[in-house]
């Protein structure tokens, strides 16, 4: 019932089919601009294979190539680049917002087209899939004044892969069979076969989930066989969304699993989180909230890593259910806002439709019943608008084949009559299901609000040990670090990476305390976590282990590389201020340092080694920073 924002990124990165001998010969070098030309005409070849690592290093070189003062081909350098030279979205945004300004500037309108695609996909990922459309929109229109098939294909298919997110599959398909048509006029095999992928996706998404299946079992085979483990991994996320839909949490939770451990191993951050969203969804339906509320907070963390927000609206929703079937409807209902709030913005209907009742639920079983019943209104009314999208969609489909087979027939393998047939019925029977599905909802709920304060009493002593954040603090709370502590340890095994643990501990705290108040030294304590958290890099984790005590994961940070680091958080510390909050309050730290050890697994030696450290930092006159022996 949903999609990933990432998903024109894996095909735009994706390691295409077909070996290739890396053998763009070097001997070119007195000729850079035709040596240029041919790494950047293999790099753009429909049949070309690499790994995102590997095409970020072609890149790399292809940029060396670049004659200088020569814009034509530094702006296709960036038109490659543009897709696979940032993890952190953000990053990648800048990249396509001034390429694009360069190549306007220039003039170039084929490098303004492919940078536009890109700039695209960077808007999907960090702002709304509406401001994407239009992105797409207006680098197809270009595309099509140049005339280039391929391109125009290209627009095509991006522009179809937000359609279909927003709901429109009528209008998402018409795109795919055009793109289909010219990529299979053009020869342009694998991007066909991603095509098909799309194509396949919105059949889901129209709720013909048994076929959907069948399209993405056969591509995975391929997608197999091809080494193409992006695209593997998203046919495994796509199966599983299929099963879901089938109301079938087991199978998609096994195909989750498998996408998490490809993604490790072959792909990107991105796709690991993408796995864990699944499982948030898989854990919910299966009931297991406690444990779906654990994995949220994983997918949180590894998108937060990479600085996407295309998916909080879905993890909100998610954290709400788990909630609501807690029992925990007021903390549910601060999440269903959030997640409506981010659905509205982008004026996602399906997902809307999938938030109001579960909002319309918890509002009930508050007692909020007028609120529960203007929810529930919202609910039937988007319902409505997807319902005759639903029927327009239809109408649309059935227009383009018509249209297709005067013109061309070669989509006569999508445009088989019976498949449209079998379509029609089934969209049909939705409609009815549909109207049978409120009456039974309104029954539900009913029933559910009895369940539920049954159940609130049985989970209460659960419900202690869930939040993962700290609230003094706002960083994260003892277990919530311990997980994001096993996660680090398990990567730097997986990696050979090095790991550095780093506790500290507030000098004389007590001291604090009994000068200034306990409250001072609550605020005080908040401040120090705040000032930590600032001085750390992305990917560090800080959490609060006690009362005045901390742990400091540094990954890929070895001992030597730890200690700046620990100096820079004890001089911060140092120098805070506290003269608003209680005039000559003044702090230090003790921090011990400690790395992990090739046979460790566990985070309790490699702590009690750090917290040794900085026992001894406290014993040689504290504020100072200790190794481990
Ligand atoms: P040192 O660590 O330098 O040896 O001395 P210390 O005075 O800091 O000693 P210790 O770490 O053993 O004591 C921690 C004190 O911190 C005990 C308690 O009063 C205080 N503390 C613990 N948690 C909190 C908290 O949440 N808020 C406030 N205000 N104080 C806390
Ligand atoms: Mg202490
Ligand atoms: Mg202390």
């Amino acid at each position: 019932m949903r999609v990933l924002g990432g998903h024109r990124r894996l095909r735009a990165t994706a390691v295409l089919a077909a070996a290739f001998a890396c053998a763009v010969p070097l001997h070119a070098q007195s000729l850079p601009a035709a040596a240029f030309d041919r790494l950047a005409a293999h790099l753009d070849d429909d049949a070309t294979v690499l790994s995102i690592e590997q095409r970020r290093q072609e890149n790399n070189r292809l940029r060396a190539l670049i004659p200088p003062g020569d814009t034509a081909r530094e702006l296709r350098w960036r038109a490659l680049a543009c897709w696979s030279q940032h993890d952190d979205v953000q990053a990648g945004l800048a990249f396509a917002h001034d390429s694009l300004a360069r190549a306007r500037r220039a003039e170039d309108r084929v490098a303004e087209v492919r940078l536009g695609y890109c700039l695209g996909n960077h808007r999907e990922l960090s702002e709304t899939s509406q401001a994407a459309l239009d992105e797409y929109a207006r680098a197809l229109r270009l595309a099509e004044a140049t005339g280039d098939s391929r391109l125009i294909a290209d627009g095509l298919a991006s522009r179809g892969h937000v359609r279909s997110l927003l709901g429109d599959q009528g209008l998402a398909l018409q795109d795919f069979f055009e793109a289909q048509r010219r990529y299979e006029a053009g020869g342009y095999r694998q991007s066909a076969r991603m095509n098909l992928q799309s194509i396949a996706i919105a059949y889901r998404r129209m709720g013909e989930f048994d076929k959907a299946i069948e399209h993405f079992a056969t591509s995975r085979v391929a997608s197999r066989a091809a080494g193409d483990w992006s695209t593997l991994v998203l046919d495994l996320l796509q199966t599983a969304f299929a099963y879901e839909g089938l109301h079938q949490p087991d199978r998609a939770m096994a195909m989750y699993r498998e996408a998490e451990d490809i993604a490790r191993k072959h792909t990107t951050r991105y796709d690991v989180g993408a796995a864990y969203l699944g499982m948030t969804g898989a854990l919910v339906m299966q009931r297991r909230f406690d444990e779906a509320l654990a994995m949220a907070e994983r997918t949180r963390r590894e998108f937060a890593a990479l600085r996407d927000v295309s998916n909080e609206g879905m993890i909100e929703l998610y954290v709400g259910q788990a909630h609501a079937g807690l029992g925990r409807h007021g903390r549910a209902l601060t999440h269903f806002d959030r997640a409506v709030l981010d659905f509205e913005r982008s004026a996602n209907e399906r997902y809307l439709e999938l938030a109001y009742p579960e909002r319309a639920a918890s509002l009930h079983a508050l007692g909020r019943h007028a609120e529960a019943v203007r929810d529930f209104k919202h609910h039937l009314a988007v319902r409505e608008a997807l319902q005759a999208k639903l029927g327009d969609q239809r109408a649309q489909v059935l227009r383009y084949r018509f249209d297709a087979e005067r013109r061309d027939d070669q989509n006569r393998r999508l445009a088989k009559e019976n498949e449209l047939r079998a379509q029609e019925s089934s969209v049909l029977a939705a409609a009815r299901a549909w109207q049978t599905a409120a009456l039974a909802l309104i029954a539900a709920l009913v029933i559910v609000l009895g369940v539920l304060m049954h159940r609130q009493l049985a989970h209460t002593r659960r419900l202690r040990v869930l939040a993962l954040t700290d609230e003094l603090t706002g960083v994260a709370n003892r277990r919530s670090i311990e997980l994001a502590a096993e996660d680090a340890i398990a990567a730097a095994r997986r990696s050979g990476a090095p790991l550095t643990a780093l506790t500290f501990d507030i000098d004389r705290f007590k001291a604090i305390n009994d000068t200034y108040g306990h409250c001072a030294g609550d605020e005080a304590l908040a401040r120090v976590a705040r000032a930590c958290q600032g001085t750390l890099r992305q990917f560090d984790r800080l959490g609060r282990t006690g009362g005045e005590e901390f742990l400091v994961l540094l990954p890929d940070t070895g001992l030597e590389a730890a200690l700046p680091i620990a100096e820079r958080l004890r001089q911060q510390a140092e120098a805070l201020s506290f003269e608003d909050l209680a005039p000559g309050l003044r702090l230090t730290l003790s921090i011990g340092a400690a790395t992990l050890r090739a046979d460790e697994t566990a985070l309790e030696p490699l702590t009690r080694r750090a917290d040794t450290a900085l026992y001894r930092a406290k014993q040689s006159g504290r504020n100072r920073v200790e190794i481990e022996a």
